[in-house]
């Protein structure tokens, strides 16, 4: 195990940029005809910088640090033999010291052979017998600047020097430069450093992951480029970064870049812990990066247009290096079949630790449903129909009085003071169990923690008690006939008439008013003000108010959505959440949270990827054919990425930031994953996935076509994708409006 602590491996990531910044100034663009004569002053400075002693056991530095050096590797378009150091000091540290030594002085400059262990069809093998190497092989890296080779064999690394005899290395030219070569090895006189075949496959798995590091460092820095470009260049009048189009492209890939920056060094770093399930993660990492950023690769050229299609640009150097580094050693389709492999075997995707604290009130909250839902209420539960499953107000208040829902708040409204990550906690196990909580939703993620913040003593007095008894079902009214994405221009008039105020206006699909007690509602107090925005207020409104009308509709998914009118509805000033006018940043929070919640669902499809895997493991003894394999193990990489940006957005709560762009990102990609699920199962069931589950015999129970109208739900509600996307182009990447 090696920890390095963060302070640590942010000093490593300073050290090695500034060694690349001197040794390596042009970056990319760098002249590389003098390469052989470059290649060691750059060895040097890294040698000076601590990086070739990476992997090293003593240094402290393990794959966390290596995912780091790569990845500023990447950004840097350097050719230094960083990966190939990396596992040399992993592998030989005790079995060869003088070639750790060597390579650490930077006398030695390893190129490295994955041979059998490689993973591509065409890689080729080596052979060692009574101490010499035979074998052809190819997409070797490093050759003509390397003074030896370190070749993978069946019994562990083979070293032999460049110069050896009976070796002939032939430049293959093609997309990576500099060139890969073959190897052709005819009775290589090579010193054997033994390792045992899983440490083999452990040390390949490893290489995969820190290329697919230095990928994302490319990735990273030509998209860096491509949002340069549009902020700067100009056409049809207006910056190229102000066409919905460019920002769009450009936050799909910001999304790619973000989920690749966030799983490389999450398994880099349970790896480091010795954690059970890296390899799992580590597939997962590797899976989610190939496919998502050569595609991001191919969007930045675009992005860039001519400009950067020129040799001379930055960028082709870039997306040679992406390609190199993600197609090579089976790429996306064996990390996804490896990935496959993995999920089945274990039974189920993994989890993600929350801390102590979260992980002490998950078995809280497991051990309440374990006396609170049984079997029998969940077999009860299944055989309701569609409208009413997941709404049963005798568990929220069960719920509620167990003190679950109000954990989070304040100890002086009679909460814990717990944080959002034990709300996740609960979110989780209350997903992962079915339990009917739906009736929950608003007033403990969103309601309530406003009341709390920004509510007046009378308002407090009247919600938290209840809410805390689970007496209290809140409903939102946003939305209008003329403001759905574009809710700044909302029309419902609340007007001051001495200590109350006054409502008229109309809202659209609120979800399950009908059983609300109570609505969350914005409503225009200023007509006047520009921008429309600075005019809102919100409110708490008790939903049986005489003037109040609730025209429930049935939603696609099977619960109701509703109509609101409101005719000189008069309530209380108290009702007012903040300051007049002041809505604005409140709803933004709210929706933020909202968003954020939605994100947090994915827990709920990671259920759904459990029950298909146990159709796939009840239909095939081995691994299905067509390709099937591959894409439940490409979902799955998006499954866990889908966690880690909702965890994300959490701990950005916790930290007290409002993640908006954390939580747009967790929206539209957790939303869309829930339409790819679904849809690829569709595809594997056949047309049985189109059957419910008031069908005898349905498939999975009747769930996936539930689940597709489900989905189409979570892209749409709470702010449709497109919005999500200029949310991250606008405020992630400071594009302009
Ligand atoms: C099941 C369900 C439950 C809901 N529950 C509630 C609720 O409880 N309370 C509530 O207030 N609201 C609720 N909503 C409404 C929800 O918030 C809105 O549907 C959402 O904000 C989108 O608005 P819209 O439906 O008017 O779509 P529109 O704004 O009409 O958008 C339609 C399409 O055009 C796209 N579009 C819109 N503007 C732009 C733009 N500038 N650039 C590019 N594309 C654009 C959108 O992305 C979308 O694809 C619910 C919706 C659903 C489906």
């Amino acid at each position: 195990m090696m920890h390095a602590r963060p302070a640590e491996l942010d000093a490593l990531r300073d050290a090695v940029c500034r060694c690349l910044a001197a040794a390596w100034p042009e970056g990319a663009l760098t002249p590389r005809p003098d390469l052989a004569e470059r290649l060691p002053r750059l060895w040097a400075s890294m040698a000076a910088s601590g990086q070739t002693v990476i992997g090293h056991p003593e240094s402290g530095f393990g794959i966390q640090a290596a995912v780091i050096a790569a990845m500023e590797h990447g950004v840097a378009g350097s050719p230094a033999a960083i990966i190939p150091s990396t596992i040399v000091n992993l592998a030989c540290h005790t079995a060869a010291p003088d070639i750790v030594e060597a390579v650490q002085a930077g006398t030695l400059l390893p190129a490295i052979a994955y041979a059998a262990f490689d993973g591509d069809h065409a890689a080729g093998t080596a052979r060692l017998a009574a101490g010499h190497l035979c074998g052809n092989l190819n997409f070797v890296e490093d050759v003509p600047v390397a003074s030896h080779l370190v070749i993978f064999v069946d019994q562990g690394l083979a070293v032999i020097a460049r110069s050896a005899a009976g070796l002939v290395a032939t430049e293959t030219p093609g997309l990576v430069r500099p060139a890969f070569h073959r190897l052709d090895l005819q009775d290589c006189p090579a010193r054997l450093i033994p390792l045992p075949r899983d440490r083999l496959d452990d040390l390949a798995r490893i290489a995969r992951l820190l290329y697919a590091a230095r990928a994302l460092g490319a990735a990273r820095r030509a998209f860096s480029l491509a949002v340069e470009n549009a902020k700067t260049r100009r056409q049809f009048g207006k910056l190229l970064a102000q066409f919905q189009a460019m920002q769009h492209k450009l936050a799909n890939c910001e999304i790619a870049l973000q989920g690749s920056e966030a799983m490389l060094p999450h398994a880099a770093m349970l790896c480091d812990a010795g954690d059970d399930d890296w390899p799992l993660f580590a597939e997962a990492a590797i899976a989610f990066a190939s496919s998502q950023l050569r595609q991001t690769s191919v969007e930045t050229q675009h992005a860039l247009g001519a400009m950067g299609y020129a040799e001379a640009h930055e960028a082709p150097a870039h997306f040679r290096r992406v390609h190199g580094d993600l197609c090579r050693m089976g790429g996306a389709h064996r990390a996804q079949a490896a990935l496959f492999d993995a999920v089945r075997s274990r039974g189920a995707l993994p989890g993600f630790w929350l801390g102590d604290g979260a992980e002490a009130y998950r078995a809280r909250v497991k051990a309440w449903l374990a006396q609170n839902w049984d079997d029998a209420a969940q077999a009860e539960e299944r055989g309701k129909p569609e409208a009413v499953r997941g709404l049963d107000p005798d568990f929220v208040r069960r719920l509620a009085q167990a003190g679950l829902l109000s954990a989070s708040w304040p100890a002086e409204h009679g909460g814990e003071n717990l944080g959002f990550l034990e709300q996740l906690a609960l979110n989780e196990e209350l997903e992962a169990a079915k339990a009917p909580y739906s009736l929950a939703v608003c007033i403990s993620w969103l309601l309530a923690p406003l009341v709390i913040s920004h509510g007046r003593p009378e308002l407090q007095a009247e919600i938290l008690p209840r809410a805390r008894r689970g007496e209290i079902v809140a409903a939102l009214g946003y939305s209008e006939p003329e403001a759905g994405s574009d809710l700044s221009n909302l029309k419902t008039r609340a007007v001051r008439d001495g200590d109350d105020y006054v409502i008229t206006g109309q809202k659209l699909w609120g979800t399950l008013t009908e059983k609300a007690t109570h609505i969350l509602l914005a409503a225009r107090t200023d007509p006047e003000a520009q921008p429309r925005r600075d005019g809102i207020s919100l409110f708490v409104v008790p939903a049986d108010l005489p003037g109040i009308t609730i025209q429930p509709h049935m939603a696609f998914y099977g619960h109701s959505f509703c109509t609101q009118f409101y005719d000189d509805v008069r309530i209380p000033g108290w009702c007012l959440l903040g300051e007049e006018n002041g809505g604005w940043p409140l709803l933004g929070s709210a929706l933020a949270s909202e968003r954020v919640f939605m994100g947090g669902k994915v827990r709920k499809l990671a259920g759904i990827f459990g029950r298909i895997l146990d159709h796939l493991g009840e239909q095939n003894d081995g691994r299905p054919g067509g390709g099937t394999a591959e894409r439940i193990g490409a979902l799955a990489a998006e499954l866990l990425v889908a966690r880690l940006f909702a965890l994300r957005s959490i701990v950005a709560l916790e930290d007290g930031r409002m993640p908006i762009v954390e939580g747009a990102i967790s929206k539209v990609f957790s939303g869309e994953l829930a339409e790819r699920l679904s849809e690829t199962a569709i595809d594997i069931l056949g047309t049985g996935g189109l059957l419910g589950s008031e069908a005898a015999d349905a498939p999975l129970g009747g769930l996936i076509e539930h689940e597709l109208r489900t989905a189409l739900m979570m892209v749409i509600g709470g702010g449709a994708a497109e919005i999500q996307r200029s949310i991250i182009a606008q405020q992630g990447l400071d594009l302009p409006r």
